[in-house]
């Protein structure tokens, strides 16, 4: 429970510094590793849409930058009642997370929802379909 409030206020504060002057939809997040440290990372988009990044690929992003590989949780948050990852963000969870790897969505007013990753992708795509 202390490591998800920590999670929260990393998130919180990433997403108060989110780059989003074109849809206005800031979102947090933040990753904790196996051990135990913590991530952040906010929404960047760009006058070109598809340039733009979520939030939780820059929080993967800074994690892999200082050596960390593996997910347990990461929490997301917005100004709306249940934000979840896209499926482009789940691909990119799996990929250093497990089935057991947790996904929280918070809202503003201090509401926190928890899947597993197991139950928001099922079936992503592994290393091991990769075939040449
Ligand atoms: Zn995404």
């Amino acid at each position: 429970m202390a490591m998800k409030n920590e999670l929260l206020q990393v998130a919180q504060n990433c997403r108060l510094n989110a780059y989003a002057p074109y849809s206005k939809f800031k979102v947090g997040a933040a990753v904790l590793t196996a051990n135990n440290k913590i991530y952040g990372g906010c929404n960047v988009e760009n006058a070109s849409y598809p340039c733009g990044t979520c939030a939780e690929a820059g929080a993967v992003a800074a994690m892999i930058a200082d050596g960390e590989t593996t997910i347990t949780e990461i929490l997301i948050i917005a100004d709306t009642e249940c934000i979840l990852p896209c499926g482009n963000c789940l691909q990119k969870i799996a990929e250093f997370g497990t089935e057991k790897t947790m996904i929280h969505s918070a809202d503003l007013n201090g509401n926190i929802k928890t899947y597993t990753l197991q139950q928001l992708l099922p079936h992503n795509f592994k290393a091991g379909d990769i075939k040449c």
